[in-house]
Parts: C-alpha cells; sequence; structure tokens
C-alpha cells in the first residue's frame, strides 16, 4: 500500500521505520531531526542511539509525509529506509520527541550488535508458505500480552510477557529443541530483528524472523494468516487489517491499556470503553476518568460535566 492510496478521509500520514548503522554527534542528529519536523508540523517519536534509528512518525498531509522520507534519507545518506505505512482520522501522537537511547530497541543487551545484513529473514511470501505447507516447526510472537491479546498470527505462541526484556528467558523456559524451527515476529520488525541475535547466542538456530513485521505483512495479506488487530504504540492503540485505526479498541483511561468494554460514565455520562481489568475494580468500572473514578468515590451521587481529560499516554515506543 502506498501513502497515496490510504482512505482519503485520513487526515494524518503515519509512517514507520528502522534502520541499524553507526551515528554518532546525536545531539545534533536530534537538533537536525527537531528542526525538519517542526518545519513539517510533524508528530511522533525518534529513537536514536549509536546503533541507529528506529521512528513512527505522523504528517499533516502526504506532501508533508514524502518531504520527511526524502528529507531523512538525504540525511542520514540512506538510498531508501523500509518505511511502513498507514493512517489516521485523528493525531496519533502530541507531540515530536526525539529519545538518545543506548539502544534504540531496547533488548537488554547493549553488546549486541544488529547489522542490516538479512539473518533468516522471510518475506510476508515466504513467511506464508511456511505458514500454509509446513508443519514442522513453532511460531512464537515476541510482543508483550496485551498486544499479543487482541491480534496475532493464528496458531502463534504467547509467551505472556510484560516486556521484550523477558523474551528470552520465557522461551527457554518453553524447553524447545533448540534445533527445531523457529518462527519469530513483531510489530515492525526490529524487535525480531535484534532479539534473534539473542536467540541465536543461545542456540536456538533454526530461527526465522517475518522481515518488516506484522505491519509490512498487512499491507501484502490483509485478512490472510494474521486474525484480529495489529497493537501500535500510539494513540490508535491498534490497526485493522487494512491498516486503518481500530474502531473496536480505544485505551483505557484508567490504566492506558487497549480496551474495548463501552461504559457510561455514573458521573458525567461521558462515553469511554474500558480495560477487562479496570472492569472488575470498584469505581472504575462506572467511570470514564481518573478525576471521574476520584470524586464519584467520594460522593456517589454527585454528578458533574464532563472535563475533557488527556487520555492516558500508551507506552510510546516505535517498534
Ligand atoms: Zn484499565
Ligand atoms: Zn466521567
Amino acid at each position: 500500500m502506498t501513502t497515496e492510496s490510504l482512505n482519503e478521509a485520513m487526515k494524518y500520514y503515519v509512517t514507520a521505520f528502522y534502520k541499524f548503522m553507526p551515528l554518532e554527534n546525536l545531539e545534533t542528529i536530534k537538533a537536525a531531526l527537531k528542526h525538519k519536523a517542526s518545519e513539517l508540523d510533524l508528530k511522533g517519536l525518534v529513537i536514536l542511539g549509536h546503533e541507529g534509528i528506529n521512528s513512527t512518525c505522523a504528517a499533516p498531509s502526504s506532501e508533508a509525509l514524502a518531504d520527511w522520507k526524502s528529507w531523512l534519507q538525504t540525511y542520514f545518506e540512506v538510498a531508501a529506509f523500509d518505511f511502513k505505512n498507514s493512517g489516521s482520522e485523528r493525531a496519533p501522537f502530541r507531540k515530536f520527541q526525539v529519545k538518545v537511547r543506548d539502544e534504540i530497541c531496547t533488548i537488554g543487551h547493549p553488546e549486541l550488535q544488529a547489522s542490516n545484513e538479512d539473518n533468516n529473514h522471510l518475506s510476508p511470501e515466504q513467511w506464508n508458505h511456511v505458514l500454509k505447507e509446513e508443519q514442522d516447526f513453532v511460531m512464537v510472537d515476541t510482543r508483550n500480552w496485551y498486544e499479543h491479546k487482541i491480534g496475532s498470527f493464528k496458531g502463534a505462541i504467547n509467551p505472556k510477557i510484560d516486556q521484550f526484556t523477558d523474551f528470552f528467558d520465557q522461551v527457554d523456559s518453553m524447553n524447545l529443541p533448540k534445533d527445531k524451527k523457529m518462527l519469530v515476529f513483531c510489530t515492525g520488525g526490529i524487535r525480531c530483528h535484534k532479539g534473534i541475535l539473542e536467540l541465536q547466542r543461545r542456540g536456538y538456530d533454526k530461527v526465522f524472523q517475518l522481515k518488516g513485521g506484522i505491519l509490512k505483512y498487512l499491507e501484502e495479506f490483509p485478512n490472510d494468516q494474521f486474525a484480529g488487530e495489529c497493537f501500535v504504540f500510539d494513540h490508535r492503540v491498534a490497526l485493522d487489517q487494512q491498516l486503518k485505526p481500530s474502531e473496536q479498541y480505544g485505551l483505557c483511561p484508567h490504566c492506558g491499556q487497549p480496551s474495548e468494554l463501552d461504559i457510561h460514565c455514573k458521573r458525567c455520562d461521558f462515553q469511554t470503553k474500558i480495560c477487562d481489568d479496570c472492569v472488575k475494580l470498584e469505581f472504575k468500572k462506572d467511570t470514564c476518568s481518573k478525576n471521574c473514578a476520584y470524586h464519584f468515590e467520594l460522593h456517589p451521587e454527585r454528578k458533574a460535566a464532563h472535563q475533557n481529560q488527556a487520555t492516558e499516554t500508551p507506552r510510546l515506543r516505535a517498534t
């Protein structure tokens, strides 16, 4: 899918990319990125490290997005970044942020050096071929439990992790034969790109990863082997099979997890969606915000006008 083919109703043009490459003078790069983003009215998150760049950003027009992409390629002297595009009617980010970190995707092993060479990458087509034609493999979701919960590849194992750094010990605890063919995947490819090095170091010899992750896969094969929606770390919460923002999920105003239970706030009558953890909690199950929960607990009988609260921010991270 190209940016141009996105639905007309989409007001924000979103692109995600990452690249492992040696970078120096990170503060200078950060300043240049901020300058360009402000010129284009771009919002989003860029993670910079000495090992490379990882980013998801939203532009207010297709022209601004095209400008951003070509500027990035010129600035970093890269012929073509592997951009994964999607869209949104509502702003997926409130501001533009550049964060400098030891790892552009945190696996807890900054000493592992990822290169841009393919390392057992499967294209979406090759991936589909294995899923449909082969039987002797295990497929493991590298993402967190709440990402897995709202959509994943059919038959994928969910290691039920809270964060990616827990993934490797969790895989070890599954006691899989180390020479068994293993397929791993993530949202945009970066967690696997780096994580496969740690798996290989632990002796898993036949691990394969999905190139470009779920986002690239859905561009090519919507409604095929991936079931449900793809969680993203911005205010869209999830993307459907057409890579359009979720209509099913919101972000729970109490805890920031994906939510799909419609509620009517007993204090201010506002309608929102809360998650299935918070629905078990007194004062949260009937209220639309932390503020309403607080006041409803003190004075359950008192009504108040709805106040526009800042939604709980999802744990923003580029994937
Ligand atoms: Zn919640
Ligand atoms: Zn309320």
